[in-house]
């Protein structure tokens, strides 16, 4: 049951694992000092369908329309190493859509130019059989020219398409599988015996921390979420997140507003830019993988790793606090960074 009165009328077709597994970084936790002790919420390892993530997640509340309204085709965009349309390939193979990608060049990647566009997620999307589009548009979030045309395209040869949104995020249902995840991590605590203080989370197009804040916000713990820009265009992304966090509210009944002051974003970790890490994020993806064994990515989980650690080092958790990180996947980009990482 959820705290969230409306929730439970949305339809979920099962594409995870189940509960996500919540681990102690111990090794971390000691290297930082041990006053303040670190948790991660594993996403990266939420299903079996092309190593999944938070976008698995988000789509598990989006697929039952999809299904019901005989739908041929899932249409989706995002960078060319982006991790939403690789998930959505898998889901669609896996529930025997089609799958138009529209990718387009969000990053600047000339570090890494000989494989950037082959390796990693990319290649992933073509051998799960998507229809791959390159674009030539830059970073945004938004609805772009290119994926109206995709859809016009699949409409004209008769096809039904289904329009998924960069990250789900501007979905209507975008939000809900976030929301459940407060849900679900209220359950972890009380099989724990005790509650997180923070959680620290990465934020680009919005709809994870903006359904994390409405799940919490159900016990009074919204601004308990920590949300990690990663977009280097901290105010779109702000704004994004606090719409889509409004609109999620009143879908599940929350029965209270989610002021602007509830939407936390750090803005310190994200630069130089989207998709391109910065030293710290470099350091920060060195050392978590070094003292517990988990990777993480330099386009998002590295940002908020690299935002966590600082957090501690700069002592801005108080003594004692017990802080959950949530992992949001990513890892499968890795190898299109190849280059910045050639000596480790
Ligand atoms: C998409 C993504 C994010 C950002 O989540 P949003 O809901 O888009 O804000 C963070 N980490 C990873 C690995 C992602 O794929």
């Amino acid at each position: 049951m959820s705290l969230v009165p409306g929730l439970d009328k949305f339809p979920k077709h099962t594409l995870t694992f189940g509960k996500t597994p919540i681990q102690p970084l111990r090794r971390l936790s000691a290297a930082l000092g041990g006053k303040v002790e670190l948790y991660a919420k594993r996403e990266d390892v939420n299903s079996g369908l092309a190593f999944g993530g938070n976008k698995t997640r988000k789509l598990e509340y989006l697929i039952p329309e999809a299904l019901e309204g005989g739908y041929t085709h899932l249409v989706s965009i995002g960078g060319v190493q982006s991790n939403q349309t690789r998930q959505v390939a898998a889901v669609a193979a896996h529930i025997g859509l089609k799958c138009v990608l529209v990718q387009e060049k969000w990053v600047n990647h000339e570090e890494n130019e000989e494989v950037y566009g082959k390796v990693g997620n990319i290649q992933m999307s073509r051998i799960l059989g998507a229809d791959v589009r390159l674009d030539d548009a830059g970073f945004d979030i938004g609805i772009r020219q290119s994926w109206k045309e995709a859809m016009e395209e699949i409409q004209r040869e008769g096809g039904k398409p289904f329009p998924i949104p960069a990250g789900c995020s501007v979905h209507p249902r975008g939000g809900l599988g976030f929301v459940a995840w407060a849900d679900e991590v209220r359950e972890q605590e009380r099989e724990l015996g005790f509650q997180f203080d923070y959680i620290v989370v990465c934020a680009v197009t919005g709809s994870t921390q903006a359904g994390m804040i409405v799940g919490f916000a159900a016990d009074g713990r919204a601004r308990r979420v920590i949300g990690i820009d990663a977009s280097a265009k901290p105010k779109q992304t702000k704004d994004q997140v606090w719409r889509i966090a409004q609109k999620t509210a009143e879908l599940v009944e929350l029965g209270k507003e989610i002021a602007e002051e509830d939407v936390i974003l750090d803005t310190r970790y994200g630069g130089p830019e989207y998709g391109i890490p910065n030293e710290g994020t470099l350091d920060a993806i060195r050392m978590c993988a070094r003292q517990e064994g988990v990777l993480t990515d330099p386009v998002y989980e590295g940002k908020s790793m690299n935002a966590m650690i600082e957090m501690v080092r700069n002592g801005e958790f108080p003594e004692g606090s017990k802080v959950l990180y949530a992992h949001l996947g990513g890892v499968p980009a890795l190898s299109a960074y190849s280059e910045t990482f050639k000596h480790g």
